[in-house]
């Protein structure tokens, strides 16, 4: 289905290289914990040759082009990953450890769907209301996390290329491949050297790449204290900066809410991708007079989850992507049981190698508990109560974070009364974890700045 070599280069100028100094890293299947190929890592000469080759190919090639040509190369990458789709959607569960059901029916699909939605804008940038001719900015660092790999590729590249930029991008250490894979693309694309570039490695190798000076434009999503870092690292640097960061978000449940709905709507809210989203409905809020009755039909609908093999297409929950997130997730589930909140789970299995952690409900959850407060980026969901629509909206916002928020309730006039009060970036109404290319999504607060998608994303990416 796929064929993952032994060992991969940086992709730099087009091409597959060895590191400068020749080191490598592995990366595991959090499934098995067995090694899946090498990985180079790239050092401060790596990324520079990288840089040089993104900026060598702005000033010659891309930024030159007109924009029709340009969509030519990003509309065939779209199709290119359509086609390639079963490899791809294998080889991110493989690397990541997400259900193949999930990789296949929404990290894919949506990956393809950016590059094609930002294709569409590459020859009407003169339309986007941005003035006549926007100009693009030069070289843009990407760095990226491991909970949607290729998605949050697509994320990044398809608006900078859309824009005229060129890219260097880094993708998380834990998982390197589908980035590899999507270089591979690239070439088969066409695509001019230098456009696209891709260093993999470790934090090391990101921070490079932020300070690198011909870097004009810097792009992050991952945790508030990397972003905070990035941010003191770009200051007075004139480099534009967009930071799409943690959150704890609100998933609010009125008592006139459908039921059934409503709990497939927060199971899929914390339990899509084990919780590693970062706009994941973590804290659910439920109007006190139907709490009793919507937590217990949330724990007869946890019973159903099958939590195991990622390739698996009946897996609900896959593997945790890493030892080390693990840990964290299990310190502060403790930390919920040892503040006296209630824990809960389905009697689950889990298999004996790899990392894995059963779907899990904390009741009696209070606003000071750590599980309340703190992004736990794995399948862990802290239940408070409210009695008034003021009180939820109070509670909702008693966060650092501004990501994301849900509302649950027949009311049309009740949803845009809490629209308007909630301080998220996006608000889902009778739905949840809903994602579409056309439309902006990002926080605010310590969830980050600047948007992502839609013509709010191309702003970020364009001398306006
Ligand atoms: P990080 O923020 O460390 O990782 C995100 C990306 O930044 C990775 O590519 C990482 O590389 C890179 N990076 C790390 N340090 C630096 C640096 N100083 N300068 C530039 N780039 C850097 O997230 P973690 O993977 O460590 O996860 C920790 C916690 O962050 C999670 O438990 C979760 O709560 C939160 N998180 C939130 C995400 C979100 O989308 N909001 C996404 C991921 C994590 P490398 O992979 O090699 O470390």
């Amino acid at each position: 289905m796929v064929r993952i070599a032994p060992r991969y280069g940086l992709f730099i100028d087009g091409e597959f290289k060895p590191a400068a100094d020749g080191r490598v890293f592995t990366t595991v299947n959090p499934a098995s914990e067995e090694s899946l190929s090498e990985v180079a890592l790239a050092g401060p000469a790596d990324v520079d040759r990288a840089v040089s080759s993104a900026r060598t190919a702005f000033e010659r090639v891309w930024s030159r082009m007109p924009g029709s040509e340009r969509a030519k190369y990003i509309y065939r990458i779209a199709r290119l990953l359509q086609e390639r789709a079963r490899e791809f959607a294998v080889l991110e569960s493989l690397d990541n450890g997400k259900p193949i059901r999930e990789s296949r029916d929404v990290d894919i699909p949506l990956a393809a769907a950016h590059f094609f939605y930002h294709a569409g804008w590459a020859d009407k940038l003169s339309y986007a209301g941005f003035g006549a001719a926007p100009r693009p900015l030069g070289v843009a660092g990407q760095v990226i996390p491991w909970n949607f790999p290729l998605l949050m590729a697509a994320w990044k590249l398809a608006p900078a290329l859309a824009a005229g930029n060129t890219c260097v991008l880094k993708p998380a250490e834990t998982t390197p491949l589908s980035a590899l894979l999507l270089a591979e693309v690239c070439q088969q694309a066409d695509l001019p050297p230098g456009v696209v570039n891709i260093v993999t490695g470790a934090g090391e190798t990101g921070a490079a790449i932020v300070a690198h000076p011909s870097v004009a434009k810097v792009a992050f999503t991952g945790s508030t204290e990397v972003g905070k870092q990035i941010r003191e690292a770009v200051a007075g640097t004139g480099k534009k900066l967009t930071l799409e960061l943690g959150g704890k978000a609100a998933n609010i449940v009125f008592d006139d809410a459908a039921a059934d709905q409503a709990v497939e709507g927060i199971v899929n809210g914390i339990f899509f991708n084990q919780g590693h989203v970062c706009c994941a409905g973590s804290r659910l809020l439920v109007q006190e007079s139907v709490a009793g009755q919507v937590v217990e039909r949330l724990k007869r609908r946890m019973a159903t989850l099958r939590l195991g093999d990622p390739l698996d297409k009946n897996t609900d929950v896959g593997a945790i992507n890493s030892r080390q997130q693990l840990d964290r997730i299990r310190e502060l589930s403790a930390s919920g049981e040892a503040e006296g909140a209630g824990r809960w789970s389905p009697p689950c299995d889990l298999p004996e190698q790899g990392f894995w952690f059963a779907p899990t409900v904390f009741t009696g959850v209070s606003q000071s508990h750590r599980i309340a407060r703190d992004e736990i980026f794995g399948p862990v969901l802290s239940v408070l109560t409210f009695r008034t629509p003021e009180e939820a909206v109070t509670k909702a916002n008693n966060t650092p974070y501004g990501l994301s928020a849900g509302v649950w309730t027949e009311k049309g006039s009740r949803i845009l009364w809490m629209a308007q009060r909630l301080r998220a970036g996006v608000v889902w109404a009778n739905t949840y974890n809903r994602f579409d290319p056309a439309s902006p999504f990002g926080g605010y607060r310590e969830s980050g700045f600047g948007r992502e998608g839609g013509r709010h994303g191309l702003e970020a990416y364009l001398h306006v």
